[in-house]
Parts: structure tokens; C-alpha cells; sequence
């Protein structure tokens, strides 16, 4: 197996780097990429030897080039991304980017025939019809690397999509699912960075104390799976030991369960339909405790009903709520917003926007140009 790892320095890059280096050794690392730690990137080169890497911009090729060993091309920018997404050797891609970036090169790879492993969930909330229909056309695999869409395909090995009567998305409600509205509306970045089950990118864990990633996985699922949003229910489980689940016609349910480890989801979308022998920890039925369930607060966590209703519109509706989310998550991560900022943000763009259908790249585009110019005339309502 020939890899090429963009966001090779994140949260899932360096889990993915660790599945390769302790159940995949015959895989061979061609392209690594990464942003802002160029010190960590340089690491992993020396590690695993790639043939193409890429940097943000010539200063970062410049430093990263005083800090490896071996000879590799260097590439930069979003175009860097691309090239390595479409025009290495590898046969498949791991899209381990955050946010709006990973859109091109997924579409990238898929147009030059890799099979994609995706963990960059943005790319099918903003074009998940260009790119499945890309992804049919081309004859190649999107394999899900999301923990619960991960749950749902396993669940679906040996069944058929059209037996499918609905899929039920877990969530861990995040580290305020017990706290009161007024509360949470005082909350900090630091608070929020602090996610009770997962150890993640700092994007993706205030996306999911304000459910926001939740309602991305639902829209993730509808393309993943083919599904309606009506087809789909999200249910907290905040022990994060059942995945996802997928009820069948008949009425029997099927669920994945594990310890909260990213490594599994990995290591399954390199591997299936094969499972390879791990010594990861184990999940203890007898230590393991309660399971729980309860409905998700769409009042209290408002970006989940925003989000599903960017589901149900569809269109270029879901690209432009990305757009500003992102932005908010930003402001928010720098404590330039509040926490309720982040929803209410959107609900005003869903207001102000007249939603187009989605055919191709170039309507993504035009979506996300109407939201950033949206956000510049918001800018100074959002200052705290
Ligand atoms: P992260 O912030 O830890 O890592 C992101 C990677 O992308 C880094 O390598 C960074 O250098 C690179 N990057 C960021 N901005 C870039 C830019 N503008 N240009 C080029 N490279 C850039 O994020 P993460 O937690 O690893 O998440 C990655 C994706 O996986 C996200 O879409 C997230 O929603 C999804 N995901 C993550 C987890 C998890 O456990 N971390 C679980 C499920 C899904
Ligand atoms: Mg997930």
C-alpha cells in the first residue's frame, strides 16, 4: 500500500502515521504534508522518507529543507496540496486537513483515480454531491475515517444500503451537555478545548461542544450513505463506546462499539474489508460501565438545528454555513467571540442568503466568496 498523508502533523496525520508504524509496516509513506509546525513535519520526514511534501509558503520549504536528511520534492501553497493529492504514486489518499482547504485536493485525487481515506469531513458538507458523483464517475473508494461513520459502514458489512430504515449518529454531547444555557454562554476556549472522551484538533473539539460537528456528521452521512436527513437521528451517548448504528427494516439494530481510539477508524479505512491485528487496548464490557442515552438540547446547542437545516436545503446552503462556522471557530479559539456568537453568526447568514443548487466547484467557490464577504460586514458585532 502506497500512502500520501495530507495533514500529516494533526490529530488524525500523526494517528495515522502511528497505525502505519505499528500494524502497516509494509505500507510505504509517499507524501506528507503539513502547516504550521514545520519542526514536527521535518521529523517525519527523516521518519518515513516520502518522495513529495508541502509546505504553506518558500520560507517554510526553506527551513524545512535545513532540517531533513533525505532528498524529497518540496511543494507549497494549496496547489502543493493538490499536486500531492492527484500526482503522487500513492494509491490512496488520507485527508487528514481541517476545514475548507481539504475540499480541492479530495476532488483532486478522486479526478486522478485514488482511493481517498477521509477524515476531512468539510469536503462533503460543502460539495458531498460533486464528489460522491466524482467518486462513482472515477470508479474509486471513499473510505470514512469519522469514528461513527467508520461504526455505520462496518455496520453495514454484509447488508444492503436499501435495508437501511435509519442510521443513528452518536454523540458525546461534548464537555457541556449538563451545563445550564446561561453557563454555557459565558464559556472560554480553554473550557471548551477540554473534550471529555476524544483528544482532537482544536477545530473539531469546539465543534463538538457546540454539536456543530455533529450536525457535519449528518450531512457527512447522507452522502456517505445515501440517505435523507429524515433517515438519520442523533442520539447522546456520552461514553463514546457505541460509535454509530444502522436499524434495519426487519427492526434489528446493529451498532460498532470500541474504546474511543482514532487508531481503529484508521487502520479500517486502509484495511477494509480486511481486519488487521492490533495490540490495542481492549474494550472491558465488566470495568466499562453504564451506557447511556438522551436526546440532543437543539436549544441550548443551537448549531445542530442550524445545521440540519442546512441539511434538509441543501443546495449551497451547507457550504456557506462551513464557511462562516469556521471563521466563528477561529474567532472563538482566539476568545474574540462568545460561544453563542458561533450560531448566532450563522443563523443571520441563513437569513441574508438565497440558496443556489450545487453543480460544481465553482458554485462551492461562489458560496464561500458570499459568506466571507457576509462576515466582513459582521466583523464588528463580534468583537468581545
Ligand atoms: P488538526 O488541527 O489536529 O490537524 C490538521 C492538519 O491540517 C495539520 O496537519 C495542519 O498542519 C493541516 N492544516 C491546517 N490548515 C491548513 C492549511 N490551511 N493548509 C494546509 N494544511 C493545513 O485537525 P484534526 O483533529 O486532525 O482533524 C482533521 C480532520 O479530521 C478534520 O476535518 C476533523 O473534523 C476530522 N476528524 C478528526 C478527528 C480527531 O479525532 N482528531 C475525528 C474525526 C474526524
Ligand atoms: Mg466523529
Amino acid at each position: 500500500m502506497k500512502i500520501a498523508l495530507l495533514g500529516a502533523t494533526g490529530s488524525i496525520g500523526t494517528q495515522t502515521l502511528d497505525v502505519v508504524r505499528s500494524t502497516l509496516p509494509q505500507a510505504q509513506v509517499q507524501v506528507l504534508t503539513g502547516h504550521r509546525n514545520i519542526q514536527t513535519l521535518a521529523a517525519l520526514v527523516n521518519e518515513f522518507k516520502p518522495k513529495m511534501v508541502c509546505v504553506p509558503d518558500s520560507a517554510a520549504a526553506i527551513k524545512l529543507k535545513s532540517l531533513i536528511n533525505i532528498p524529497c520534492e518540496i511543494l507549497t501553497g494549496e496547489d502543493g496540496l493538490i499536486t500531492c493529492a492527484a500526482e503522487s504514486d500513492a494509491d490512496i489518499v488520507v485527508n487528514a486537513l481541517v476545514g475548507r482547504v481539504g475540499l480541492a485536493p479530495t476532488l483532486a485525487a478522486i479526478s486522478a483515480g485514488k482511493d481517498v481515506a477521509l477524515a476531512n469531513k468539510e469536503t462533503l458538507v460543502t460539495a458531498g454531491s460533486l464528489i460522491m458523483n466524482t467518486a462513482r464517475t472515477n470508479g474509486v473508494r471513499i473510505t470514512p475515517i469519522d469514528s461513527e461513520h467508520s461504526a455505520i459502514w462496518q455496520c453495514l458489512q454484509g447488508n444492503e444500503n436499501n435495508e437501511i430504515e435509519k442510521i443513528i449518529l452518536t454523540a458525546s454531547g461534548g464537555p457541556f451537555r449538563t451545563w445550564e444555557k446561561d453557563k454555557i454562554a459565558t464559556v472560554t476556549a480553554k473550557d471548551a478545548l477540554r473534550h471529555p472522551n476524544w483528544n482532537m484538533g482544536a477545530k473539531i473539539t469546539i465543534d463538538s461542544a457546540t454539536l456543530m460537528n455533529k450536525g457535519l456528521e449528518l450531512i457527512e452521512a447522507m452522502w456517505l450513505f445515501e440517505k435523507s436527513p429524515e433517515q438519520i437521528d442523533v442520539v447522546i451517548h456520552p461514553q463514546s463506546i457505541i460509535h454509530s448504528m444502522v436499524q434495519f427494516t426487519d427492526g434489528s439494530v446493529i451498532s460498532q462499539m470500541g474504546l474511543p481510539d482514532m487508531r481503529l477508524p484508521i487502520l479500517y479505512a486502509l484495511s477494509a474489508p480486511k481486519r488487521v491485528k492490533t495490540d490495542f487496548p481492549r474494550l472491558d464490557f465488566l470495568t466499562c460501565g453504564s451506557l447511556t442515552f438522551e436526546p440532543p438540547d437543539m436549544e441550548k446547542f443551537p448549531c445542530l438545528s442550524l445545521a440540519i437545516h442546512a441539511a434538509k436545503t441543501g443546495g449551497t446552503l451547507p457550504a456557506v454555513m462551513n464557511t462562516i462556522n469556521e471563521w466563528a471557530v477561529g474567532e472563538f479559539l482566539q476568545d474574540k467571540c462568545r460561544f453563542y456568537d458561533i450560531s448566532k453568526l450563522i443563523e443571520q447568514a441563513f437569513e441574508a442568503y438565497t440558496v443556489k443548487p450545487l453543480h460544481s466547484a465553482a458554485d462551492v467557490i461562489e458560496a464561500e466568496e458570499w459568506a466571507n464577504e457576509f462576515i466582513k460586514t459582521r466583523i464588528g458585532d463580534y468583537k468581545k
